[in-house]
């Protein structure tokens, strides 16, 4: 009885035992998201991104049923916040959202402390969003053949902010600079954010920049805006022409924002989050943010991993060209 009883309890001991052990598994194991998610943003806080990510993340996290932080790193045209999520766990719990600097960063500096191509997991694409060329309130052109005209005569006598080489804002004047053939002076910020602020105090002359930050400051005439940068007008700035109208043929940029997680991520992990994401693109609320902002969602092909790792690579291979033959560096 006794020998009975004590093995009994024996049993129970070793049972407890097991059950306790495998207590952190089954935490671990918990389906994910169990805690709060954080998503870098390689840009200041109020900025384009930002904007971007705001709006994403109140939609993603709804639907994981999970808290989303975001993590402003500004600085080095976004590649401190770069390098901060590709060195971050591969558990679904640091993902990074950034855009066409992603792919310009990667021929811009030699020093980077990340590969490019190799260092993220692909959760989806999100949108594609317009820049538009835009000045102070008191710049003297009144139109986009004016501003060229200015910008030609004036050349470094004209102050343009960017968020940085690598940045969206750098690439496009970079783009801007090669078309005209013109030498501007630039001012180089954490993000556009705080570049808008000193466009609208007059402390810079003009930007060109996406319109999640423009689009607003443009309709309350805060700011003159001249033209888009997409091949097309966009219906939140209709009486902005185009570049390519405005004579410079061809011309076309937009910042290409995507969500990613660093390389490793379980796979069941990312198709939660390719899942979540894919919905807030159907979100009306997302949708009609982003329409007062002058974008839209990409279409649902573009929205998957293996859509937005062919996209990385072929803008790496483009952008590298361009940047090539411009001989351009970043510090
Ligand atoms: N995306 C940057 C920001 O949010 C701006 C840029 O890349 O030009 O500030």
């Amino acid at each position: 009885m006794r020998f009975i009883s004590r093995c009994l309890m024996l049993g129970v001991t070793i049972l407890a035992g097991i059950a306790v052990a495998g207590l952190p598994d089954a935490a671990a194991q918990q389906a994910y998201p169990n805690k709060a998610i954080t998503i870098v943003v390689p840009a200041a806080a109020g900025g384009p991104t930002d904007t971007v990510t705001r709006l994403m993340a109140e939609s993603m996290g709804r639907t994981l049923g999970a808290q989303i932080i975001i993590e402003n790193i500004g600085g080095a045209g976004g590649t401190l916040g770069i390098t901060r999520a590709a060195k971050a766990p591969a558990d679904g719990y640091t993902l990074m959202l950034y855009h066409v600097g992603l792919s310009t960063s990667a021929s811009l500096y030699d020093n980077l402390r990340y590969d490019t191509l190799n260092d993220f997991d692909a959760i989806g694409r999100i949108t594609d969003v317009p820049m538009t060329v835009v000045g102070k309130s008191t710049l003297a052109p009144r139109n986009i053949a004016e501003w060229i005209a200015f910008v030609k005569e004036r050349q470094q006598g004209v102050t343009y902010g960017h968020a940085g080489i690598g940045s969206a804002s750098h690439l496009c004047e970079l783009l801007l600079s090669s078309a005209l053939g013109i030498k501007l002076t630039t001012v180089s910020y954490r993000g556009t954010g705080p570049a808008m602020n000193d466009l609208l105090g007059g402390q810079i002359d003009t930007m060109c920049d996406q319109t999640t930050n423009t689009t607003n400051q443009i309709k309350e005439g805060r700011i003159k805006g001249y033209a888009v940068t997409t091949a097309t007008r966009i219906s939140a700035l209709r009486d902005l022409p185009t570049l390519d109208e405005a004579g410079l043929k061809g011309f076309e940029v937009s910042a290409w924002h995507a969500l990613w997680a660093p390389k490793g991520t379980p796979k069941d992990i990312i198709d939660k989050l390719t899942a979540a994401l894919q919905s807030a693109l159907k979100d009306a609320k997302v949708i009609d943010r982003f329409a007062g902002l002058g974008t839209e969602p990409v279409e649902m092909a573009k929205a998957t991993p293996a859509a937005l790792k062919t996209q990385l690579e072929a803008e790496v291979a483009k952008w590298g060209k361009v940047i090539k033959a411009a001989g351009v560096k970043g510090e």
